[in-house]
């Protein structure tokens, strides 16, 4: 077995997280080096190690993810707009291997990214 990633240890409690939502699909929780004033990782419990690896299975889960993101910027205050995004794979610049989404906000954002 490989190891755990960092988030299936924030998962099963093993290490803190400053968690701002949690249910029994997912958690959500502020990203530890962030790069906006809002920066939340949004994770489902279930251990897929990126969107590349989602099956049409996941659909509804995926659906749900989307829609904790909307809540979390409405109650957030993010009125003026919030980015989302989900690296994958090494050319995406992922760096850790379980499925997140980043809601970034409260600042203008440039694109296209580095
Ligand atoms: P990515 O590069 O898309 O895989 O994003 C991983 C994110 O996880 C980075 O923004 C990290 O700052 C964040 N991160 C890593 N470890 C932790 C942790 N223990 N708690 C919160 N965020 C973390």
């Amino acid at each position: 077995m490989s190891e755990p990633t960092i988030f299936k240890r924030i998962i099963d409690g093993e290490i803190p997280a400053e968690i701002v939502y949690e249910d029994e699909q997912c958690l959500a929780f502020r990203d530890v080096n962030p790069q906006a004033p809002v920066h939340i990782l949004v994770i489902p419990r279930k251990e897929i190690p990126s969107l590349a690896e989602t099956d049409d299975e996941d659909q509804m889960l995926l659906g749900h993810l989307m829609i904790v993101i909307r809540r979390l910027a409405e109650e957030m205050g993010l009125k003026n707009g919030f980015r989302v995004v989900a690296n994958s794979g090494v050319d995406g610049g992922q760096t850790v291997n379980h499925l997140h989404f980043h809601l970034l906000g409260q600042r203008n954002l440039d694109w296209p990214p580095g």
